[in-house]
């Protein structure tokens, strides 16, 4: 039988799509002990996190709350809950995961309209409506922070649309959430997902969702059942409401993480942290171009959070991640989908988003390719 070594990650600075590097003070909240999952202490712990997570997602939702799962799980919430089998739903896809939505729309039985742009280009709100008269939907699944792309998507003008339409906006804030500015009331989204492990900095695990009174109402109007049982928010709910009726265990340690994850966001301030997110990718864009690479989005709507450049021509991609890895303990992502090989994908989320990190990163690219 072999005997194990003690368990002993490397220590990596995390550059990537995420995870992103955990503060010290999530980790440390996360070794507590655990405690019951109806305990009143517990039970104090989940309205703390309800509420801070309503301030962070800008929002009066009284339906926000962590789903147990990462961003994926969150996604799927958004769908199952909110798609009927046969419900004509209208999802934008210009990278990786818009496709996913469709993917998920598709599984629940949606009628999917896709609406396409090339990645790393933006939607307009004109061509959301175009798209809409042509084929109303009861649904509009748009992705906020493409960290496929690298791309960051207006969603004010697009809301708009939708509502004239009289149709509801479902948003993936997976990588905006706490990195970059989301206001889910001033915007008037309705369903807006996102995940722990980006930039707000704790463990892949959590889900947070939130959900305007327009789409709840939507939600209780449902003809049928939602069909994954572990995701049903009218189920859900009860147990992070005024029942408190036993669903699913929730993961204790995970939300004691999260609290702490969101207690650090508060003491920052939503805005400096917004501002830090956005002076730190700006300076890791004019290090880069200094470099000689090449950005792929325009400066208009670069995503602070996540970075796409082009692999330089005659350079082998894979080959400089693998470098960086070993040599320097950093990570950071290859190319997804249409952007296999071609381009290097650059994360500051969170607790990564810091400038002595940007520094770090642009020394060992100089001594890599000998710029
Ligand atoms: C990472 C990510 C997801 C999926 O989250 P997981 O935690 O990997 O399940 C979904 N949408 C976007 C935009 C993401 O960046």
């Amino acid at each position: 039988m072999v005997v194990y070594s003690e368990l002993n990650p490397p220590p990596r600075l995390l550059l990537g799509p995420g995870p992103s590097n955990v503060a010290p003070r999530v980790l440390k909240a996360m070794s507590m002990p655990t405690i019951g999952h109806l305990d009143p202490a517990f039970l104090q712990l989940m309205s703390d996190v309800q509420t801070l997570l309503r301030h962070t997602f800008r929002t009066d939702n009284w339906l926000t709350l962590p789903i147990s799962g990462t961003g994926s799980a969150g996604m799927e919430a958004a769908i199952a809950n909110f798609v009927e089998p046969g419900d004509p739903v209208l999802v934008c896809i210009n990278g990786y995961f818009g496709e996913r939505l469709a993917e998920m729309a598709n599984r629940y039985g949606a009628k999917v309209y896709r609406l396409e742009k090339p990645w790393g280009e933006i939607f307009t709100p004109e061509e959301v409506d175009a798209a809409l008269r042509e084929h109303p939907a009861k649904i509009v699944a748009i992705v906020h922070a493409e960290t496929s792309t690298g791309v960051l998507q207006p969603l004010e003008g697009i809301s708009e649309v939708v509502h004239k339409h009289g149709a509801l906006i479902l948003v993936d804030a997976v990588t905006s959430l706490g990195g970059v500015p989301l206001f889910v009331d001033d915007w008037d989204l309705d369903i807006v997902y996102s995940g722990t492990q980006k930039a707000l900095s704790c463990p892949p695990g959590l889900a947070p969702i939130t959900v305007s009174e327009r789409a709840e109402e939507v939600l209780s109007r449902r003809k049928t059942k939602v069909i994954s049982w572990y995701l049903d928010l009218t189920m859900v709910r009860k147990y992070w409401g005024v029942e408190r009726t036993y669903h699913h265990t929730a993961p204790i340690n995970m939300i004691y993480g999260l609290r702490e994850a969101l207690r650090i966001v508060q003491e920052e301030g939503l805005e400096r942290r917004w501002h830090r997110h956005r002076r730190n990718a700006t300076f890791l864009w004019t290090g880069l171009e200094s470099l000689g690479f090449q950005l792929v989005v325009p400066r208009e709507y670069r995503l602070p959070t996540l970075t796409t450049v082009y692999v330089p021509e005659g350079v082998n991609g894979a080959f400089v991640q693998r470098r960086l890895l070993e040599d320097y303990n950093i990570e950071i992502g290859g190319g997804l989908g249409a952007f296999r090989g071609k381009v290097w994908r650059i994360g500051l989320m969170g607790e990564s988003s810091r400038r002595e990190h940007v520094v770090l990163l642009l020394a060992a690219l100089k001594e890599i390719l000998r710029l």
